[in-house]
């Protein structure tokens, strides 16, 4: 029994490098290349989940980063805030039905944060068969705005309804909840979302939002300049969202619009250094833009103010906040050191679920087909098995790795990785084994799955000790 536990150690677990925390704050950021899309990534049930759907600013057309919509998960909940251009592209390519979208919140009737209302409207209905209403939070104007969608598509809800498909007839109909000052809006099953006011020039009015869910927070500041109401409200956030310009683009806009009128946008907005004290005062666990254009210069700007964790803005970019947070990258790897970064992160997330005794966590990174193979030792085969034993065997004690790659090969959607690892087991009061301690190399073959996420295929590790009785 001894034997076969010490061996079986030694397979446990493909390379782990330490995690290098970032700005120094208790719990590290985790960077994931190509991790998958969001309905994959199951967020624990004490974590909020942000999927930042689109990240653009402004009316032009922009085929990267798609208009502002943010989507945050909490306690088995969705929630949308704002619905600009692609919103619903996004949440598919998310994987996200848009019927399952049932709760809108404006930050302001800006259209670059709107105009793909009227398709959550209609597809989540006529394509996804809602059959509750659409619930809209927003400042004054969002209930006209939303009634008037109703005229405007009035032919094809009178068909779909009246006369050929007689889909449900609340699914098609509006709640709005016109904001008017700070206040909570919204408090279901443990999630709070507060509306405050930022300042958008002479856009009146315009709300940050913040949800709060079992001790997480995140805050998405909507479109503003230096907001001190914004600083009040994101005090102790996990994650703040900020919007930034960049005066020197918005400067040499293509359509050249009048010095003045491009100074007093500049003003309704934030900039880089403006954005950067406001993350320094907040001092968030993570930063991060959006409605801004996704460029080194506003990173660099900003960092010359503040050193914390920052992220720029990419569509489809997913925030878990939890103990830790975690980044996890839409746009698949291609060079060997994005899929290093991913298998490290990988790694890392291993490592502390060992250590944590999570055998479910520890079993889905590994395929539904993978094989350990312990030297002197039967082969664990499949991911069932590979759970079963996990399941029985970390409970006896607290399982520490300290594992290093030493290289990594990748091609396309399968990497090799070579490293070693040094295992310190401290049996617990049921173990049937003492405490003791392995060391030896491995080699591991992964693979990126149709979901996006590089699990273990194949692990194949040799103990540099003798077998324990010899
Ligand atoms: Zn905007
Ligand atoms: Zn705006």
């Amino acid at each position: 029994m001894i034997r076969r536990l010490l061996v079986a150690a030694s397979i446990a677990c493909p390379a782990l490098p330490a995690l290098a925390p970032v700005g120094g704050r208790a719990g590290g950021i985790a960077q994931a290349q190509a991790v998958s899309p969001s309905p994959t990534v199951t967020p624990p049930s004490d974590s909020l989940k942000v999927v930042l759907l689109g990240t653009g600013a402004g009316p032009p057309v922009n085929l990267q980063q798609y208009g502002m919509s943010t989507l945050i998960e909490a306690g088995g909940q969705r929630f949308l805030f704002d619905c600009g251009r692609g919103a619903t592209l996004r949440l598919a390519q998310a994987g996200v039905p848009v019927r399952s979208i049932t709760r809108v919140f404006l930050t302001h009737l800006h259209s670059d944060h709107l105009l793909q209302l009227p398709d959550l409207l209609l597809a989540g209905w006529a394509g996804g068969q809602r059959a509750v209403p659409l619930e809209v939070w927003g400042p004054a104007g969002t209930r006209d705005m939303m009634d008037h969608l109703q005229q405007a598509f009035a032919f094809d809800i009178r068909m779909r309804r009246d006369v050929d498909e007689h889909l449900p007839a609340a699914g098609i109909t509006v709640v709005s909840h016109e904001v008017t000052t700070d206040s909570v809006v919204f408090a279901e099953r443990g999630v709070t979302v507060t509306a405050f006011l930022v300042d958008h020039g002479p856009v009146q009015p315009a709300f940050g939002y913040r949800v709060d869910y079992r001790g997480r927070s995140v805050v998405l500041s909507g479109d503003t300049r230096v907001s001190e109401n914004l600083v009040r409200h994101a005090h102790g956030t996990d994650v703040l969202v900020h919007e930034v310009i960049d005066p020197e683009l918005a400067r040499n806009r293509p359509d050249r619009p009048s010095a003045a009128i491009i100074e007093s946008i500049i003003a309704h907005h934030t900039t880089p250094a403006q954005a950067g004290e406001v993350f320094r005062r907040v001092a968030p666990r993570l930063a991060v833009y959006s409605h801004a254009p996704n460029s080194e210069r506003i990173l660099a700007q900003t960092r010359a103010v503040y050193a914390g964790p920052l992220q720029g803005p990419e569509d489809l970019l997913t925030i878990l906040i939890g103990a830790h947070i975690e980044v996890l990258h839409h746009t698949p790897p291609t060079t060997t050191a994005e899929v290093r970064r991913a298998v490290d992160s990988a790694n890392s997330r291993l490592q502390r679920w060992y250590a944590a005794g999570q055998a479910d966590s520890v079993a889905s990174l590994f395929a539904v087909d993978a094989r350990q193979m312990p030297p002197n030792s039967a082969p664990l085969v499949g991911r069932d098995s590979i759970r079963a034993y996990w399941a029985a065997t970390l409970p006896l004690g607290q399982w520490r790795f300290e594992l290093g790659t030493d290289d990594l090969l990748a091609a396309d959607s399968i990497a090799v990785e070579r490293g070693h690892y040094r295992l310190t087991f401290t049996a617990g009061s049921k173990a049937p084994m003492p405490s003791f301690q392995d060391r030896g190399n491995y080699v591991v073959l992964w693979r990126r799955e149709g979901d996006g996420v590089w699990r273990v295929v194949w692990d194949a590790p040799v103990s540099v000790l003798p077998p324990a009785g010899r």
